[in-house]
């Protein structure tokens, strides 16, 4: 099996925001500390300290973040890696800010524009493949998935997830749009994301209580030689807020929403708990919501999976931020089984090859 070792565990970033400007005029404080070179991070005052596989302060800049946490991922696809980037936190902690949408300036822009142009100048700069790339958007309300790249009314992009007889997760009917370049990748993620605002009443409301699940397929086929093809699956995925709905005290439809959402995130926290060996259960519990069916490949699965815990320094978010630093740190512990995507029959060409070539350097040995 090729399996790169450093790959096999899941790995988590902690990235911390600044303190807002209304924040800092209420006089809130900050309670977190850095230290960098050992990538812990500690709650002020109290005995609490948490590693991680990087820890980002409130000075890292969108570029030193994608090119310290996120790029040597990137260059996985080509390798015929699938690649998962969760982002998870509470509402305002900087999730979208991280994953970053089509509008932004340049400096501000974050991981999936800067992805998308890394991976458009590997696909530009290689003349020994052809390339096939696609591209969907997803949104999971209340544990119903919606199509954001269907041009039909929301009520008509309701989307089914099934499974295939081998357990893979497939989902009919979801638009998977050709893209041969940075911009036209993009203007579907500005598509999607218009497709949330019209939606809904309120856009922010629905993006906080929302999974939001942008993919890119990619299907390298080498010239010449038509036995040799890979593909790779791209997972970006900006979580709805994991903060506890029993804080914001709603009821009714937003006490509903809040709910669903812990059921989605509790079902994929139970997953991380029996993966990461806290909770000894001999099954894992994928079926309990859409969330954990759609991310089955990416915990314990086929992925190189990155989790980006988006934590606020206040005060005030204390608890959530405990939370949000227990929920990453179980993450840490889960190893997943990246293997390179490639037909069957290749893959045993290649293992053929090789040991045709260890038989031969064997003969010339004697
Ligand atoms: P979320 O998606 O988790 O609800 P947002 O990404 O919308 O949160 O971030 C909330 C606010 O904090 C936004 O105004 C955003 O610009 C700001 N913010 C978040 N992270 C950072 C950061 N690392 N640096 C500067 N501003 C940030
Ligand atoms: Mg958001």
């Amino acid at each position: 099996m090729n399996s790169d070792k450093e790959n096999d565990s899941v790995q988590v970033a902690v990235r911390i925001r600044p303190l807002v400007v209304s924040e800092i005029s209420r006089g809130c404080q900050d309670i977190l500390e850095v230290f960098t070179d050992i990538n812990q991070i500690r709650i002020k005052d109290s005995d609490k300290a948490f590693t991680f596989n990087h820890v980002c302060d409130t000075l890292t800049s969108q570029d030193t973040f994608y090119d310290t946490c996120v790029k040597h991922l990137v260059s996985n696809l080509f390798k015929g890696y699938n690649v998962t980037i969760l982002a998870y936190g509470q509402t305002g902690s900087g999730k979208t800010y991280s994953m970053g949408t089509a509008y932004e300036d340049n400096e501000q822009i974050g991981i999936i524009p800067r992805a998308v142009h890394d991976i458009f100048n590997y696909v530009n700069d290689n003349f020994s493949c052809d390339f096939n790339i696609t591209v969907s958007f997803m949104e999971l309300y209340q544990e119903t998935l919606y199509d954001l790249l269907a041009s039909k009314p929301r009520e008509q992009c309701v989307l089914e997830i099934r499974e295939d007889p081998k357990g893979l997760i497939v989902i009919p009917g979801l638009t998977a749009e050709p893209v041969t370049s940075a911009s036209k990748t993009l203007e579907y993620l500005c598509k999607g994301s218009r497709g949330r605002v019209t939606g809904c009443t309120n856009m922010n409301a629905q993006s906080s209580r929302s999974h939001a699940i942008f993919t890119i397929n990619i299907c390298m086929q080498q010239k010449n030689d038509s036995a040799n093809n890979k593909t790779a699956k791209f997972y970006l995925v900006d979580l709805a807020g994991s903060e506890r709905s029993k804080k914001t005290g709603a009821t009714g439809v937003v006490f509903r929403e809040g709910v669903n959402i812990n059921k989605g995130l509790l079902a994929l926290g139970n997953v991380i708990s029996v993966l990461g060996g806290d909770k000894q259960q001999s099954y894992i519990c994928y079926r309990d919501s859409n969330l954990t069916r759609l991310l089955k490949d990416s915990l314990g699965g086929n992925s190189i999976t990155l989790m980006i815990a988006c934590v606020s320094p206040a005060d005030y978010n204390l608890d959530e931020t405990i939370s949000t630093l227990r929920y990453a740190d179980r993450a840490r512990k889960i190893k997943n089984k990246p293997v390179v995507n490639q037909d069957p029959k290749v893959a045993e060409i290649n293992r053929l090859n090789k040991l045709v070539t260890q038989l031969r350097l064997e003969l010339i040995g004697q």
